[in-house]
């Protein structure tokens, strides 16, 4: 209910979320009539393992849609086995590890999941003969990105001090972040430029992809410091927060709040500095399906750094951002300028609401001053609207000659008027204009003698 009285208080999401379910129209719609029924049954695991990655995935173009819909299922699968606390280690390990193996076994599942999303490992003999069904280039970067991801994640399970103490150094958090999501940004920039959707030079820049994924991930683990502290995982790096509190658990308490929400503000700054990347990348992403894939969690997640920046709520609750706020945010991240704008938008508001009290102020100022950086050296929209925003306050400052003309006749008009009635009044209440005449022309002409004389 909730929901729906968000959407009335706020009338413009209201109405994008109206346009959304009357107007949209996805550039190349599926058409489930010519799938096969295996194949449908894959769509169907991906709406319900990501309702929201479903619908980015399902208007993709037909060159990639089949592969990236494969990929997320099989990193869906293999996420939902390192995610699975009742599966111990010796039987985990080397499922994870030879992941990439089981993408050739015909008729490979897994029953023993009890996660949420363990339907993906039950019925995974479907997605292996989708897999089968990519081109040879698409199966090759597939099977590379779950091997890497596999091996790092049962790294990650086998490291006693991660598993009990969580992130240490932000070393350790940038490289965790790579596992889990800049190695996926690696196989949707190797899948998008192998499909012809990016720009191959993008391949050159590996840093690129790697912010990409880092931006998302960082921006999903501050966000769920709560709900990550009530099932016993830390992401947020002992190097940032031990400069704030002596547990990570402090940051629930009231009186530790606002040295939480410094905390928030010192990881929200290390989030921030990964944009110029995002912007950079997001430029080479040509085709628009592909642009729309990338760009709408980069809008998703700069908003939600936003709402969660200076917010208590953020450490005691789940803090989301509103379902029209996203529908708009989707709307309108289809073209990068409207992108670009959007980081702009939400930069300026962290940077308004940045406070000098703040130990993080000032790196927190200049990360928001970089993007707007990054943007006026690609788009430099502002200097161009400064510019005839000031050519248009100096045309109405100097006034055209007809303007001008305008101006004189409608002053001697209402002289000219104004001095006709006082003076009808005058010689209705008997003024002699006569003796007046004379002593004007008297008057004049008796200084100008009197001048003559003088000289
Ligand atoms: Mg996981």
């Amino acid at each position: 209910m909730s929901k729906y009285l968000q959407l009335i208080a706020h009338p413009k999401e209201l109405r994008a979320v109206l346009q959304w379910a009357i107007w949209h129209e996805a550039l190349h719609p599926r058409d489930p009539s010519k799938e096969s029924d295996n194949l449908k049954r894959c769509y169907e695991l991906l709406a319900f393992s990501s309702r929201s990655f479903a619908a980015v995935i399902e208007e993709l173009n037909p060159e990639l849609r089949q592969a990236v819909m494969v990929f997320y299922l099989i990193l869906r699968g293999l996420d939902t086995v390192e995610d699975d606390m009742t599966i111990p280690n010796p039987v985990k390990l080397p499922i994870l590890r030879s992941f990439h193996e089981v993408l050739t076994k015909e008729g490979w599942t897994f029953n023993d999941s009890r996660e949420k999303d363990a339907v993906v490992l039950k019925e995974f003999d479907k997605i292996i003969y989708e897999f089968s069904l990519l081109k040879p280039i698409y199966r090759e970067i597939i099977t590379a990105i779950t091997k890497k991801m596999g091996n790092g994640m049962a790294d990650y399970c086998e490291d006693e001090d991660f598993n009990k103490k969580g992130v240490d150094t932000i070393k350790d958090y940038d490289l965790y972040c790579h596992y889990v999501a800049g190695i996926v940004g690696e196989g949707l920039t190797r899948l998008s430029v192998s499909g012809g959707s990016a720009d191959p030079r993008l391949l050159e820049n590996p840093h690129l992809h790697n912010s990409m994924g880092l931006f998302l991930q960082k921006t999903n683990i501050i966000r769920d410091y709560h709900e990550d502290l009530l099932d016993n995982r830390k992401f947020w790096p002992k190097e940032i927060w031990s400069k704030y509190a002596e547990s990570m658990e402090d940051f629930i308490r009231p009186e530790f709040a606002e040295a939480g929400v410094y905390c928030i503000s010192e990881l929200v700054a290390n989030a921030l500095e990964h944009i110029p990347d995002c912007l950079y990348y997001l430029a080479a992403v040509k085709e628009q399906t592909m642009f729309n894939f990338c760009a709408i969690p980069q809008v998703m997640a700069i908003a939600t750094l936003e709402l969660v920046f200076q917010n208590k709520k953020a450490l005691t609750s789940h803090v989301k951002l509103r379902r029209g706020t996203s529908v708009m945010l989707i709307m309108r991240a289809t073209t990068i300028r409207e992108t670009y704008n959007i980081f702009q938008e939400y930069c300026h508001k962290i940077h308004a609401r940045n406070s000098p009290k703040d130990p993080n102020y000032m790196r927190i100022s200049i990360a928001c001053a970089k993007v707007d950086q990054f943007i006026e050296a690609v788009f430099p929209t502002r200097k161009e609207v400064k510019e005839k925003d000031a050519t248009e306050e100096k045309a109405e400052e100097t006034a055209s000659p007809t303007e001008v003309l305008i101006i004189i006749l409608l002053f001697g008009g209402t002289l000219v008027l104004t001095s006709s009635i006082m003076l009808g009044v005058a010689w209705y209440f008997g003024a002699r204009f006569d003796l007046a005449f004379a002593a004007i022309k008297e008057g004049i002409f008796g200084i100008a003698d009197a001048t003559r004389d003088e000289l």
